[in-house]
């Protein structure tokens, strides 16, 4: 497992506020939320960036989704509507190399982003 500070917390190396897990995903709530629902969802497999992600991680890419849209209605915004992002390198933000996809939801978002 990479030393990023997502897998400190797959490692329960650092505490996150868990609200979903499995065999190979682990979803929580972001540390500096950009809206009323903020989850990351990441798999355990360490898997930098979107560049990075191979042909056979399909599964488990398509569960990281599986899991979004679950929780979306878990936490009442698939009516209202959500935004999934995942952030790739420097011009996107990214900030943290082990892949999450981000669930916002709660507020209504700009289109296109900033
Ligand atoms: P990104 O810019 O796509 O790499 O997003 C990284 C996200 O991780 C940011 O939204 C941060 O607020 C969030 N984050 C960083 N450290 C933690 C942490 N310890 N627990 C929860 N979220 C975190």
């Amino acid at each position: 497992m990479g030393d990023t500070i997502f897998g400190k917390i797959i490692r329960r190396e650092i505490p996150a506020d868990i609200v979903y897990e499995d065999e190979e995903v682990l979803a929580f709530k972001d540390i500096a939320p950009q809206a009323p629902i903020h989850i990351l969802i990441i798999p355990k497999k360490e898997i930098p960036t979107a560049n990075d992600i191979q042909e056979e991680d399909a599964p488990l890419i398509g569960k990281l989704f599986i899991v979004a849209k679950k929780l979306a209605k878990e936490f009442g915004v698939d009516e209202s509507g959500y935004r999934l992002v995942i952030n790739c390198n420097k011009d996107a933000g990214q900030a943290v190399y082990h892949l999450h996809l981000h669930l916002l939801g709660g507020r209504k978002f700009t289109w296109p982003p900033g």
